[in-house]
């Protein structure tokens, strides 16, 4: 079972999942900071990196938590 390195869109933690897995259901949430957003490590460029860590966590997608 061929398997992904994923990086957290939220902290950048790395993570290694089953591809099917993530094709089917996702990685789940980041357990170091609960999001949910995760990108294949090799689709990831230095550029994104910076831009994602530039970025502030407010914006980045998080649920509301009235929603
Ligand atoms: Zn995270």
């Amino acid at each position: 079972m061929p398997e992904v390195t994923v990086e957290c869109l939220g902290c950048g933690l790395p993570r290694v999942v089953r591809e099917s897995r993530l094709v089917r259901s996702g990685a789940g949430a980041c357990p170091r900071c609960g999001y949910v957003g995760w990108a294949p490590s090799r689709d990831l460029t230095e550029v994104d990196r910076r831009e994602l860590r530039e970025l502030p966590i407010a914006v980045r997608g998080r649920e509301p938590a009235a929603a």
